[in-house]
């Protein structure tokens, strides 16, 4: 591969939009997947070739579906000759009390932010090791390392995509593969916006109100974490002086996990 490729799940929003902008300014060939109408889509793939990208795709696989999935991976690999970079970012949350926990959410959710991974990097992996270079990184969360009540499903999720990673970095830890991890804190994405409006539905506070609560009950900083931010880290994760970087979880959470 002349040009770098990297494939962004859940890159039509939020965190992935920021990594794959992030990539783009590489001047790789962008591949994203992730939910969204044929004109949004067009407008995201335009603004990655304007961000720099060589060429930038879509793949409207649903995360839910593992043979899409699998078949997202080796069409993307097919159309740019090879895969270096994964980065398995789409994610859903809904928020219950495990008795009352709808059976539909837990399966999505689990679909999406757990299996997903697995399937993709599945598939990734064996272009990986014909290449003998890659670089796979799950956006976790903060979740994947404590809990909160009401978020079973996504906790579980996200606890589990870590032991994903390590097990896949011990798995290819003597190859030019590196498997690591992302855990931020509140980002005030479209995922989190959900949350501070029924936050706010149930005590009348306004969103900025609840924003600033919500990130005050958790984070010592007393600021979200920046998409942005995620996306120069997974630079720096895909980059020559992280070779020796597998397995980890690199926690940017404004000292949530500290305390
Ligand atoms: P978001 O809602 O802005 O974006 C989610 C993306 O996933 C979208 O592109 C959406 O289209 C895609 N997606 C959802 N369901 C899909 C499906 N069935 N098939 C294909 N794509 C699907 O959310 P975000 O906050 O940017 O979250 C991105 C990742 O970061 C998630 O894994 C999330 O758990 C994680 N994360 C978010 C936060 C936060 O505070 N926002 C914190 C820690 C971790």
């Amino acid at each position: 591969m002349d040009v770098k490729h990297a494939l962004v799940t859940g890159a039509t929003s939020g965190i992935g939009l920021a990594i794959a902008r992030a990539l783009a300014s590489e001047g790789m060939n962008i591949s994203i997947g992730g939910l969204g109408t044929d004109d949004e889509i067009a407008d995201i793939c335009n603004s990655l070739m304007v961000a720099g990208a060589h060429m930038a795709t879509h793949d409207p696989a649903d995360m839910r579906d593992p043979k899409a999935v699998r078949a997202m991976i080796d069409k993307a690999a097919k159309r740019f000759g090879g895969i270096g970079i994964l980065i398995n970012n789409a994610g859903i949350q809904h928020v219950a009390p495990v008795a009352e926990f709808p059976i539909d959410k837990w399966d999505d959710v689990l679909a999406i932010n757990l299996s997903a991974v697995f399937h993709a990097s599945a598939a990734a992996a064996v272009h990986m090791t014909a290449a003998d270079w890659g670089r796979i990184i799950n956006i976790s969360s903060v979740h994947g390392l404590v809990a909160s009540p009401d978020k079973a499903a996504y906790v579980a999720a996200k606890h589990g995509v870590i032991g994903l990673t390590k097990t896949m970095a011990l798995e290819h830890a003597r190859g030019g593969i590196t498997v690591n991890a992302i855990c931020p804190g509140w980002v005030r994405t479209p995922l989190v916006e959900q949350q501070i409006v029924a936050r706010a539905k149930a005590s009348g506070k306004s969103l900025d109100e609840e924003a600033s609560l919500l990130v005050a009950d958790k984070m010592p900083s007393g600021t979200f974490t920046e998409a942005d931010d995620v996306g120069a880290a997974v630079q720096f994760l895909c980059g020559s002086a992280s070779a020796s970087i597998t397995g980890t979880s690199l926690i940017m959470d404004g000292g949530w996990t500290a305390q």
